[in-house]
């Protein structure tokens, strides 16, 4: 099964992929993005595609609203409510209610927020954080940090075991709900019961799931959560990342970053706080308003899209390129390292493969573009709103290409 343009394999392949593609009722929105037909583009776990319209949305934001209204802008033009607006824009894609997520600053200083206050909510008594082993590093960083400051014990466990890890001297657990590396998705409602059930706060962090399939916040009861707008949000490069905390949870809510902007009287230049009531309670100082804007802009792809259609759709695209990298490329070249289960898989395949660097430098100059996850992860995103079951097919075979001319072995340069 190794020889590949020209085969019956790939014409049949090929074929199916047309067939797919005719009837995926999101095979539309593809042009919505600034795609060429060149590139095969297996990155937007990393960083979404640009809407086509943002750019002219963008100027408008610019030569209108600050060239011409400057200062006005922030009542006039909405600047000031963005960062709730924008929340509730996101809010129906991730299952929670309005009035619940805001919008603002790094996914980073938000894991900070959201770990910190977790451990205030959890109360006296409480001496332990569990953190995700095998979490994206920030999560860990700012995770410790949090428990120094705190004064509480960083206890590194995999999601797996999180829901037996988790007891009566637990304040808080932070998981991400799929795994960056691997693309494998942890049982967030599962996890979630058994961490409340142990009186402890369950902490998500959906960088890698929010756009890409449904995650039901409110209905499994999660306490708080945080997520990035640039990878299946395609909010652009740096756009600011959302806070959740459950209604339950608002009044409680003492932000460790408490800044003027989420004062109750933001222009009653008080020397004492006072936190404003419900998801401004998240915010700290001064929102990124143009590149809040830009992702306030990109969620209009959303419009009419059901998260439950971009699951499915995920699903058979990720079963079909596993299908055509088993058919193209020579058995023990790479190992699938993302779960056949669809109830334990994101919304990427993730491939070990020994040759890994040299590997993906040759495909992204075939125009396949994927990334590394060092030392031997290929890592394929995939984004429903524009990836196609031909670019499935066309990545796997360019795939088989590169790996007949890279040697077993071979390591590569970078
Ligand atoms: C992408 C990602 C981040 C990114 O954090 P930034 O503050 O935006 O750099 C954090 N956590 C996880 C799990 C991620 O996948």
């Amino acid at each position: 099964m190794s020889e590949i343009a020209g085969t019956s394999v790939a014409e049949g392949l090929g074929d199916r992929a047309r067939e797919l593609d005719a009837v995926d009722p999101l095979a539309g929105h593809r042009k919505l993005f600034a795609l060429d037909e060149e590139t095969v583009y297996l990155d937007g776990n990393s960083l979404g595609a640009l809407p086509a319209h943002v750019p002219a949305r963008m100027a408008e934001v610019i030569g209108r609203e600050w060239g011409e209204l400057r200062i006005r802008s922030w009542d006039e033009s909405g600047w000031w409510t963005a960062p709730e607006r924008i929340g509730d824009r996101i809010a129906p894609l991730v299952g929670a209610a309005p009035g619940q997520i805001v919008v603002g600053d790094s996914t980073s200083v938000n894991v900070f927020k959201a770990v910190v206050a977790a451990v205030r909510l959890a109360g006296e008594g409480r001496d332990e954080i569990l953190v995700d082993a095998t979490t994206f590093p920030t999560d860990g960083y700012l995770a410790a940090s949090a428990a120094r400051l705190t004064g509480k014990r960083l206890v590194p466990v995999a999601p797996g075991e999180a829901a037996s890890a988790v007891g009566p001297g637990t304040a808080a657990v932070l998981l991400n709900h799929v795994d960056y590396r691997t693309g494998r998705l942890h049982d967030l409602p599962g996890i979630t019961a058994a961490v409340r059930a142990a009186g402890a706060l369950a902490i998500w962090d959906l960088c890698h799931s929010a756009g890409a399939l449904p995650v039901g916040l409110d209905a499994h009861g999660v306490d708080l959560a945080v997520g990035c707008t640039y990878k299946y949000l395609n909010g652009g490069p740096g756009a600011p990342a959302f806070l959740y905390v459950a209604e339950r949870h608002q009044a409680a809510f003492d932000s460790p970053l408490p800044g003027w902007t989420s004062h109750a009287d933001p222009f009653g230049t008080t020397p004492e706080y006072a936190a404003a009531d419900g998801a401004v309670r998240g915010r700290v100082g001064t929102p990124d308003i143009l590149s809040m804007l830009a992702l306030e802009a990109a969620l209009d792809v959303w419009d009419g899209v059901a998260v439950e259609a971009v699951r499915a759709k995920s699903l058979a695209l990720t079963d079909f390129f596993l299908e055509c990298v088993a058919a193209y490329v020579p058995a023990g070249r790479v190992v699938p390292v993302t779960p056949e289960v669809h109830a334990e898989r994101g919304s990427q395949v993730s491939l070990s493969c020994p040759e890994a660097p040299e590997v993906m430098r040759r495909l992204i100059e075939r125009g396949v573009v994927g990334d590394l996850r060092r030392p031997d992860v290929l890592r394929f995103g995939f984004t429903p709103l524009y990836v196609g079951f031909a670019d499935a097919e066309r990545a796997a075979r360019a795939l088989a290409e590169v790996l007949a001319e890279v040697p077993a072995g071979a390591r590569g340069a970078s």
